[in-house]
């Protein structure tokens, strides 16, 4: 087995969400308020916790439809705390299955890296816009933080499944792949990569490096 003996353990466990929230509260001073969570996990080195996760529902209305559906809030781990990411998002994630969500999702700034959700084997499925804080009704929290969003999904949820989108084998985004013709060249916003469309018979599509396309170009004469 190949296994770093240096690297602490991270374990995870169940956390009271009053705890977690006043943890998050610490850790985030820039974004420390929460509108309320259902349920949440901590990230644990030897009983210490050094990183909390906190679950809820997306702040859109809630249809019985969208019950189901959970959302990651809020991540908030120690500085430094490698592995503590990826192991809460991987505990979310298996913790909503076992309970029967249909999808868990969470959101994180444009210019924070992935790796963590790539680690813990979700997928980015899109973009938001800024400013989702600055709605009219609730001016008083008016864009605390207006960056846009990336949006991030497990591979087994109803948003991963919702298009025929074709995954990105380089940064495991999802490519829309929808409502374009064979041939088609599309760009993967996760990691600007370009990509040829080629679509069968049966509906479906698939994509192929632009790379491997034009070395294939040039060969034939
Ligand atoms: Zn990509």
């Amino acid at each position: 087995m190949n296994v770093d003996r240096h690297a602490p353990r991270v374990g995870t466990s169940p956390c009271p969400v009053k705890v977690a929230m006043r943890f998050n509260a610490e850790v985030h001073r820039k974004l420390p308020a929460i509108q309320g969570g259902m349920w949440a996990v901590a990230a644990v080195i030897a009983d210490k916790t050094i990183g909390v996760a906190i679950v809820g529902h997306p702040q859109a209305r809630l249809t019985s439809q969208r019950i189901a559906e959970l959302e990651i809030l809020r991540v908030a781990v120690i500085e430094g705390s490698r592995n503590a990411c990826s192991a809460l998002y991987g505990a979310c994630a298996r913790a909503a299955r076992a309970m029967g969500a249909a999808d868990l999702t969470t959101t994180i700034h444009i210019d924070e890296p992935g790796g963590s959700l790539i680690a813990a084997g979700w997928v980015r499925i899109g973009e938001t816009a800024g400013g989702e804080w600055s709605r009219p009704s609730r001016a008083r929290s008016a864009a605390k933080d207006a960056r846009p969003k990336v949006r991030w999904a497990v591979p087994w949820g109803r948003s991963a499944a919702a298009k025929s989108w074709n995954w990105c084998r380089w940064c495991k985004q999802l490519v829309d792949a929808d409502d374009v013709h064979d041939g088609s060249e599309v760009k993967c916003i996760g990691c600007g990569r370009w990509f040829v469309v080629v679509t069968y018979q049966d509906g479906t599509a698939s994509l192929e490096s632009v790379r491997t396309r034009k070395a294939a170009r040039k060969e034939t004469p």
